[in-house]
């Protein structure tokens, strides 16, 4: 039977990033995909995901890892030559007296970030493809921008090959052991033999890992458009990666349009749905829900719709992230790091797992992501 160091499964942004990690150090590691990654199987795909520095969605725990995300980048990028993020700014719009500004906005200045806070008509006037509501305000952080996913994922793992790892793609692992001496991880094809094993399952993780918590996936999209006039004001550089919370909580936001029309979404709770059934095709009553609220803010991207692809994502019981030992086999790691804003932290986390299983601690805080803190809840 093969032998290895570390078994990483699932090779999305979690799992690329650990096995590229893993491999730098000279550990030697195997990662497995059911897919061939980057696919749009799971929830790592769409050509692109936005950052911020603080705020938002995320909390004063994450910022690190958002931060130590673009440094892991800058390096890769420094090496490969291949652009992985722009810092196009981000535009985090809502009420003046909402939860989502006020947070922000003291996140911004607790953690030192670069932020401007801007009313409605200062929005209009500096990206006029924007027209909120008189009573919308937004903190514009100038370090926010645009991330690249499938560049991303594919020169994690051409990364992790060049260092040796081995990757076995289009391989569903279905089932696993776990005892003193070590793991087995079986796939369709073959049983593998580690050390320990990382689980970066994305959607897919409670067919595989039994949890002492529900995890659910919910049913997301993405929506591009060809805007009806003024094309160069919705293109990178002109417009930043922006977001709208409606008073009424849901939250729409767009990208700037990299070369492949505008890319839009919204964040709020989704249809809890099954990875292996889930419907992925793009309704007309997913585009009314986008076209409504879009009309409330940049009326003007919508001048014909080019196409929209499904994305899951992984929620646990209050919606953060479980980055944990599993409960049973202490050579068991899970990581389930989604919700819709996983993407911004995946290289720290890859880091943060490779030091996990390699040395049994971590240079970051993985405290607030334990499972511990469900049973106490
Ligand atoms: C609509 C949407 C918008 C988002 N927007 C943002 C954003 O703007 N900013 C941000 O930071 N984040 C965002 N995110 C979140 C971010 O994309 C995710 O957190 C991240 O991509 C999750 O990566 P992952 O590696 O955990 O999961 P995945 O990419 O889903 O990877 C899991 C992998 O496991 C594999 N797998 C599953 N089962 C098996 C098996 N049995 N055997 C072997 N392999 C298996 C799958 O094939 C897959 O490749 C968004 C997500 C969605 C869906």
């Amino acid at each position: 039977l093969p032998e290895h160091d570390v078994i990483v499964v699932g090779l999305g942004a979690h799992g690329s990033a650990t096995l590229y990690q893993l491999a730098k150090r000279g550990i030697s590691a195997i990662g497995i995909d059911r897919f061939n990654p980057p696919h749009e199987m799971g929830s790592t795909h769409g050509e692109t995901r936005g950052t911020y520095e603080a705020g938002a969605l995320g909390s004063a725990h994450h910022v690190p890892f958002s931060r130590r995300t673009i440094e892991l980048w800058r390096e890769l990028e420094r090496d490969s030559g291949i652009e992985l993020l722009t810092q196009d700014g981000i535009l985090i719009m809502a009420g003046e007296d909402s939860e989502l500004f006020r947070s922000t906005l003291k996140a911004s200045t607790d953690t030192g970030s670069q932020f401007e806070v801007l009313d409605a008509g200062a929005i209009h006037a500096r990206f006029p493809t924007l027209v909120p509501e008189d009573d919308v305000v937004a903190v514009y952080q100038p370090k926010g921008g645009v991330m690249r996913v499938e560049p991303t994922i594919g020169l994690q793992l051409q990364l992790a090959l060049q260092h040796g790892a081995t990757i076995r793609a289009n391989e569903p692992v279905v089932g696993w052991t776990a005892s003193e001496s070590g793991v087995e991880v079986v796939t369709t094809q073959d049983t593998y033999r580690g050390g320990k094993v990382i689980f970066a399952l994305g959607a897919y993780l409670p067919e595989l890992v039994d949890l002492p918590v529900p995890i659910t996936a919910e049913r997301q999209l993405f929506a591009w458009w060809k805007p009806r006039t003024h094309a160069d004001n919705f293109a990178l550089g002109r417009v930043p990666v922006w977001m709208l919370e409606k008073p009424t909580h849901e939250i729409i936001y767009a990208f700037p349009d990299i070369g492949t029309g505008v890319k839009t979404g919204t964040h709020f709770e989704g249809t809890v749905t099954d990875p292996e059934t889930v419907d992925r095709s793009v309704t007309d009553a997913d585009l009314e829900t986008l076209r409504t609220l879009l009309a409330t803010i940049q009326p003007d991207v919508m001048g014909e719709y080019l196409r929209g692809v499904v994305c899951l994502y992984t929620c646990t019981p209050d919606r953060d992230f479980i980055v944990d030992v599993h409960p049973n086999h202490s050579n068991v790691i899970v990581a389930c790091i989604c919700n819709g804003q996983g993407f911004k932290y995946s290289a720290a986390f890859g880091e943060t797992l490779a030091q996990l299983a390699i040395e049994g601690r971590t240079d970051l805080d993985i405290s607030p992501w334990s499972l511990a803190r469900f049973a106490s809840s």
